[in-house]
């Protein structure tokens, strides 16, 4: 799974508590399914059973010991309270760091989606395609910019519009962010 252009990996399959910590009863005795940041599992790799010396000219990769999660939670639909309608529901904690191709996305191209945000980060990014197309940006190419490139700064900007969207996604994040406790 890709998000904001990290590599998320699946973990696996578990249940919340009856009283999950942080969030609320609805989510209690969830099953949820486990992404970690991929970068995690960098400091893996390198086996310490290979000696020093068959190590040497391979270049050091740069690592971030990322905490980075996300979790996707499966609420029982007949505990949830009337005014939410989800099947699902997402947890992410992660913060930016370097390694990940979110970081490249060009200053000149964060301002163009800061000035020309449309109403979805989709649309923002068609136009964004086009605008390259049409020579805006001569040395960038559009191929290393995905829609969810362009998601991760439409987001930072366009956080106040949230609630009204037409995309159920960004609705239930909106849903997330109004509950404090989650
Ligand atoms: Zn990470």
């Amino acid at each position: 799974m890709s998000l904001y252009g990290y590599t998320f990996q699946y973990k696996g399959k578990k249940t919340t508590s009856f009283n999950p910590r942080g969030m609320p009863r609805f989510m209690s005795n969830c099953e949820y399914h486990v992404f970690r940041c991929s970068q995690i599992n960098r400091t893996w790799k390198l086996s310490p059973t290979v000696p020093a010396t068959s190590r040497r000219n391979h270049p050091k990769r740069e690592r971030f010991d990322c905490k980075g999660f996300l979790n996707v939670y499966f609420p029982d639909a007949i505990s949830l309270p009337e005014n939410i309608n989800a099947d699902i529901v997402i947890k992410c904690e992660h913060i930016e760091h370097r390694g990940a191709k979110a970081s490249g996305v060009p200053l000149a191209v964060r301002e163009w989606i800061k000035l020309n945000s449309a109403k979805t980060h989709y649309e923002t990014w068609d136009n964004l395609m086009s605008v390259i197309e049409g020579g805006s940006f001569p040395e960038i190419d559009k191929a290393y910019l995905s829609p969810a490139h362009v998601l991760h700064w439409f987001r930072k900007y366009q956080i106040q519009r949230h609630s009204c969207s037409s995309d159920p996604w960004v609705n239930l994040e909106a849903m997330l962010k109004e509950n404090l406790k989650v």
